[in-house]
Protein backbone atom coordinates (compact mmCIF):
# COMPACT_ATOMS: atom_id res chain seq x y z
CA UNK A 1 0.00 0.00 0.00
CA UNK A 2 1.62 3.18 -0.95
CA UNK A 3 0.33 6.66 -0.32
CA UNK A 4 1.52 8.33 -2.96
CA UNK A 5 2.14 6.49 -6.76
CA UNK A 6 4.81 5.12 -7.42
CA UNK A 7 6.72 2.58 -9.43
CA UNK A 8 6.48 -0.21 -7.55
CA UNK A 9 6.35 -3.83 -9.16
CA UNK A 10 4.13 -6.06 -6.61
CA UNK A 11 5.99 -9.95 -6.68
CA UNK A 12 4.49 -12.73 -5.31
CA UNK A 13 6.51 -15.12 -2.79
CA UNK A 14 7.99 -17.77 -4.23
CA UNK A 15 9.88 -20.17 -1.44
CA UNK A 16 10.72 -22.65 -4.39
CA UNK A 17 12.98 -20.16 -6.16
CA UNK A 18 16.46 -21.06 -6.43
CA UNK A 19 19.56 -19.05 -4.82
CA UNK A 20 20.61 -17.35 -8.01
CA UNK A 21 16.90 -16.48 -9.15
CA UNK A 22 16.86 -13.34 -6.43
CA UNK A 23 18.84 -12.01 -3.94
CA UNK A 24 16.87 -10.83 -0.41
CA UNK A 25 18.13 -8.81 2.38
CA UNK A 26 17.32 -12.29 4.45
CA UNK A 27 19.37 -14.41 2.03
CA UNK A 28 22.46 -12.71 2.42
CA UNK A 29 22.39 -12.28 5.97
CA UNK A 30 21.94 -16.15 6.14
CA UNK A 31 25.12 -16.81 3.79
CA UNK A 32 26.97 -13.93 6.10
CA UNK A 33 26.26 -15.72 9.12
CA UNK A 34 27.45 -19.34 7.99
CA UNK A 35 27.30 -20.53 4.40
CA UNK A 36 26.30 -24.33 5.32
CA UNK A 37 23.09 -22.92 7.15
CA UNK A 38 22.65 -21.11 3.68
CA UNK A 39 23.15 -24.52 1.77
CA UNK A 40 20.71 -26.65 3.98
CA UNK A 41 18.15 -23.65 3.93
CA UNK A 42 17.56 -22.50 0.67
CA UNK A 43 19.37 -25.53 -1.55
CA UNK A 44 18.25 -28.22 0.19
CA UNK A 45 14.92 -26.54 1.04
CA UNK A 46 15.07 -28.04 4.68
CA UNK A 47 12.15 -27.36 7.00
CA UNK A 48 13.13 -25.20 10.23
CA UNK A 49 11.53 -25.38 13.46
CA UNK A 50 8.53 -22.83 14.95
CA UNK A 51 9.87 -22.21 17.97
CA UNK A 52 7.72 -19.74 20.40
CA UNK A 53 9.94 -16.67 20.09
CA UNK A 54 9.44 -16.95 15.90
CA UNK A 55 5.50 -16.72 16.29
CA UNK A 56 5.27 -14.59 18.77
CA UNK A 57 7.46 -12.22 15.89
CA UNK A 58 5.40 -13.12 13.51
CA UNK A 59 1.94 -12.30 15.35
CA UNK A 60 3.65 -8.71 16.80
CA UNK A 61 4.12 -8.35 13.02
CA UNK A 62 0.88 -8.90 11.67
CA UNK A 63 -0.79 -6.52 13.74
CA UNK A 64 1.81 -3.86 13.82
CA UNK A 65 1.13 -4.20 9.85
CA UNK A 66 -2.46 -3.98 10.23
CA UNK A 67 -2.06 -0.88 12.64
CA UNK A 68 -0.26 0.45 9.99
CA UNK A 69 -2.44 -0.38 7.19
CA UNK A 70 -4.99 0.77 9.47
CA UNK A 71 -3.74 4.41 9.47
CA UNK A 72 -2.91 4.88 5.74
CA UNK A 73 -6.44 4.21 5.18
CA UNK A 74 -7.37 6.72 8.17
CA UNK A 75 -9.34 3.52 10.15
CA UNK A 76 -9.19 3.37 13.66
CA UNK A 77 -6.26 2.04 14.97
CA UNK A 78 -5.76 1.30 19.18
CA UNK A 79 -5.31 -1.43 21.25
CA UNK A 80 -8.87 -2.05 21.56
CA UNK A 81 -9.62 -1.81 17.71
CA UNK A 82 -6.37 -4.30 17.24
CA UNK A 83 -6.84 -6.91 19.76
CA UNK A 84 -9.68 -9.00 18.15
CA UNK A 85 -6.92 -9.00 14.66
CA UNK A 86 -3.95 -10.43 17.32
CA UNK A 87 -6.62 -13.05 18.74
CA UNK A 88 -7.72 -13.91 15.84
CA UNK A 89 -4.45 -14.83 14.37
CA UNK A 90 -3.34 -16.47 17.70
CA UNK A 91 -5.84 -18.73 17.83
CA UNK A 92 -6.10 -19.22 13.69
CA UNK A 93 -2.02 -20.44 13.40
CA UNK A 94 -1.85 -23.15 10.59
CA UNK A 95 -1.56 -26.42 11.62
CA UNK A 96 1.99 -26.71 10.25
CA UNK A 97 3.13 -24.32 13.34
CA UNK A 98 3.88 -26.86 15.43
CA UNK A 99 5.17 -25.10 17.67
CA UNK A 100 6.98 -26.60 21.24
CA UNK A 101 5.39 -24.77 23.42
CA UNK A 102 6.35 -26.47 27.00
CA UNK A 103 3.07 -25.24 28.47
CA UNK A 104 4.24 -21.65 27.79
CA UNK A 105 1.80 -20.76 24.94
CA UNK A 106 -0.71 -18.88 27.44
CA UNK A 107 2.55 -16.91 28.98
CA UNK A 108 3.79 -16.47 25.68
CA UNK A 109 0.23 -14.70 24.79
CA UNK A 110 -0.23 -12.31 27.51
CA UNK A 111 3.46 -11.27 26.95
CA UNK A 112 2.84 -10.72 23.23
CA UNK A 113 0.25 -9.06 23.80
CA UNK A 114 1.68 -6.98 26.77
CA UNK A 115 4.89 -5.55 24.24
CA UNK A 116 1.52 -4.41 21.67
CA UNK A 117 -0.12 -2.55 24.38
CA UNK A 118 2.87 -0.59 25.37
CA UNK A 119 3.94 0.15 21.92
CA UNK A 120 0.79 1.12 21.13
CA UNK A 121 0.74 3.96 23.85
CA UNK A 122 4.77 4.74 23.47
CA UNK A 123 4.93 4.81 19.83
CA UNK A 124 6.87 7.73 18.38
CA UNK A 125 4.70 7.99 15.34
CA UNK A 126 2.08 10.25 15.47
CA UNK A 127 -1.62 8.12 15.26
CA UNK A 128 -3.03 11.27 12.27
CA UNK A 129 0.75 10.60 10.22
CA UNK A 130 -0.37 8.89 6.77
CA UNK A 131 2.63 6.37 6.02
CA UNK A 132 4.16 6.55 2.97
CA UNK A 133 3.79 3.27 2.39
CA UNK A 134 3.33 -0.07 3.98
CA UNK A 135 4.65 -3.46 3.84
CA UNK A 136 5.86 -2.76 0.27
CA UNK A 137 7.04 -5.80 -1.95
CA UNK A 138 9.55 -4.09 -4.52
CA UNK A 139 12.16 -6.18 -7.09
CA UNK A 140 15.39 -4.31 -8.29
CA UNK A 141 17.07 -4.94 -11.24
CA UNK A 142 20.55 -5.48 -10.71
CA UNK A 143 21.78 -6.47 -14.27
CA UNK A 144 23.68 -3.96 -14.97
CA UNK A 145 26.34 -5.26 -12.22
CA UNK A 146 26.07 -8.50 -13.55
CA UNK A 147 23.69 -9.99 -10.56
CA UNK A 148 20.19 -11.38 -9.59
CA UNK A 149 17.89 -8.71 -8.86
CA UNK A 150 17.36 -8.04 -5.46
CA UNK A 151 13.89 -8.29 -3.51
CA UNK A 152 12.65 -7.14 -0.76
CA UNK A 153 9.13 -6.07 1.65
CA UNK A 154 9.29 -3.16 3.28
CA UNK A 155 7.47 -2.71 6.22
CA UNK A 156 6.66 1.38 6.81
CA UNK A 157 8.09 4.07 4.79
CA UNK A 158 7.11 7.08 7.44
CA UNK A 159 5.49 10.22 5.85
CA UNK A 160 9.07 12.15 4.81
CA UNK A 161 10.77 9.08 3.38
CA UNK A 162 11.88 7.09 6.54
CA UNK A 163 11.78 3.32 6.66
CA UNK A 164 11.03 1.40 9.65
CA UNK A 165 11.98 -2.03 10.71
CA UNK A 166 10.23 -3.20 13.67
CA UNK A 167 11.62 -6.19 15.69
CA UNK A 168 11.11 -7.97 18.38
CA UNK A 169 13.72 -8.90 21.26
CA UNK A 170 14.52 -10.66 24.87
CA UNK A 171 16.88 -7.72 25.59
CA UNK A 172 17.70 -4.23 24.89
CA UNK A 173 19.85 -4.15 21.93
CA UNK A 174 23.46 -2.43 21.85
CA UNK A 175 21.99 1.23 19.93
CA UNK A 176 26.00 1.58 19.13
CA UNK A 177 26.19 -1.73 17.25
CA UNK A 178 22.61 -1.41 15.38
CA UNK A 179 24.09 -0.06 12.03
CA UNK A 180 26.85 -2.53 11.84
CA UNK A 181 24.24 -5.70 12.70
CA UNK A 182 21.54 -4.30 10.41
CA UNK A 183 23.61 -2.85 7.41
CA UNK A 184 22.79 -5.55 4.84
CA UNK A 185 19.03 -5.47 5.55
CA UNK A 186 18.51 -1.72 5.60
CA UNK A 187 21.08 -1.24 2.55
CA UNK A 188 19.05 -3.49 0.82
CA UNK A 189 16.20 -1.79 1.67
CA UNK A 190 17.90 1.77 0.65
CA UNK A 191 18.56 -0.16 -2.76
CA UNK A 192 14.70 -0.99 -3.16
CA UNK A 193 13.44 2.68 -2.19
CA UNK A 194 15.62 4.21 -4.18
CA UNK A 195 14.59 2.20 -6.94
CA UNK A 196 11.11 2.29 -6.31
CA UNK A 197 10.33 5.94 -5.68
CA UNK A 198 14.08 7.66 -7.51
CA UNK A 199 14.88 9.36 -4.48
CA UNK A 200 17.10 8.73 -1.18
CA UNK A 201 15.61 7.74 1.82
CA UNK A 202 15.36 10.32 4.52
CA UNK A 203 16.82 7.85 7.23
CA UNK A 204 15.49 4.47 8.94
CA UNK A 205 14.20 3.99 12.48
CA UNK A 206 14.62 0.40 13.75
CA UNK A 207 12.14 0.12 16.39
CA UNK A 208 12.70 -2.38 19.11
CA UNK A 209 9.88 -4.29 20.92
CA UNK A 210 11.86 -6.07 23.98
CA UNK A 211 10.16 -8.89 25.74
CA UNK A 212 11.11 -7.94 29.21
CA UNK A 213 9.09 -8.28 32.10
CA UNK A 214 7.99 -5.35 31.59
CA UNK A 215 7.98 -4.72 28.28
CA UNK A 216 9.94 -1.95 26.56
CA UNK A 217 10.42 0.49 23.28
CA UNK A 218 13.60 1.43 22.27
CA UNK A 219 14.04 3.39 18.96
CA UNK A 220 17.27 3.63 16.72
CA UNK A 221 17.44 5.91 14.30
CA UNK A 222 19.96 6.15 11.58
CA UNK A 223 21.19 7.94 8.80
CA UNK A 224 20.49 7.38 5.32
CA UNK A 225 23.02 4.54 3.60
CA UNK A 226 26.14 5.95 2.41
CA UNK A 227 27.96 5.00 -1.05
CA UNK A 228 30.62 3.24 0.65
CA UNK A 229 27.51 0.87 1.91
CA UNK A 230 26.27 0.58 -1.43
CA UNK A 231 29.57 -0.62 -2.59
CA UNK A 232 29.97 -2.95 0.41
CA UNK A 233 26.78 -4.44 -0.56
CA UNK A 234 27.53 -4.85 -4.12
CA UNK A 235 30.58 -6.97 -3.03
CA UNK A 236 28.21 -8.95 -0.32
CA UNK A 237 26.39 -9.84 -3.75
CA UNK A 238 29.58 -10.46 -6.17
CA UNK A 239 31.13 -13.26 -3.31
CA UNK A 240 27.15 -14.77 -2.64
CA UNK A 241 26.59 -15.55 -6.47
CA UNK A 242 30.55 -16.07 -6.71
CA UNK A 243 29.66 -18.69 -3.71
CA UNK A 244 27.07 -20.44 -4.92
CA UNK A 245 28.34 -21.00 -7.99
CA UNK A 246 31.47 -22.62 -6.46
CA UNK A 247 28.89 -24.43 -4.56
CA UNK A 248 31.30 -22.99 -1.50
CA UNK A 249 29.21 -23.93 1.30
CA UNK A 250 31.73 -24.03 3.79
CA UNK A 251 30.41 -24.20 7.90
CA UNK A 252 31.08 -20.94 10.14
CA UNK A 253 30.50 -22.46 13.75
CA UNK A 254 30.27 -19.70 16.49
CA UNK A 255 27.58 -18.66 18.89
CA UNK A 256 24.84 -18.68 16.37
CA UNK A 257 24.72 -22.53 15.72
CA UNK A 258 23.04 -22.44 19.50
CA UNK A 259 19.82 -21.47 17.26
CA UNK A 260 20.60 -23.32 13.79
CA UNK A 261 17.69 -25.56 12.98
CA UNK A 262 20.54 -27.80 11.33
CA UNK A 263 22.82 -28.61 14.34
CA UNK A 264 22.35 -32.54 13.31
CA UNK A 265 22.81 -31.88 9.17
CA UNK A 266 25.55 -29.98 10.58
CA UNK A 267 27.39 -32.57 12.60
CA UNK A 268 26.55 -34.89 9.61
CA UNK A 269 28.08 -32.68 6.96
CA UNK A 270 31.12 -33.80 4.98
S1 LIG B 1 25.30 -25.54 13.40
FE1 LIG B 1 26.56 -23.71 13.13
S2 LIG B 1 28.16 -24.28 11.64
FE2 LIG B 1 26.52 -25.80 11.54
S3 LIG B 1 25.17 -25.12 9.88
FE3 LIG B 1 24.33 -24.32 11.79
S4 LIG B 1 25.22 -22.27 12.00
FE4 LIG B 1 26.45 -23.38 10.48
Amino acid sequence: MIGAPLPLVALPSDPQSGPLDYLSASRLKCWQECRLKFFFRYVERLPSSASPALFVGKAIHHVLQQWNLARWRGQPADADTLKPVFDSYWENKPEEEDIAWENSESDQREKAWGMLEHYFAHTPIPLQEKPEAVEVIVERDLDAHGLPPLRGVIDLVRAGGCIVDFKTSARSPDEGMAALLHETQLSTYALLYREATGKEESGFELQFLIKTKQPKLVVTSLLPVSPDQVRRLLRLMESYVAGVEAEDYIPSPGLHCSYCDYQSECRAWH
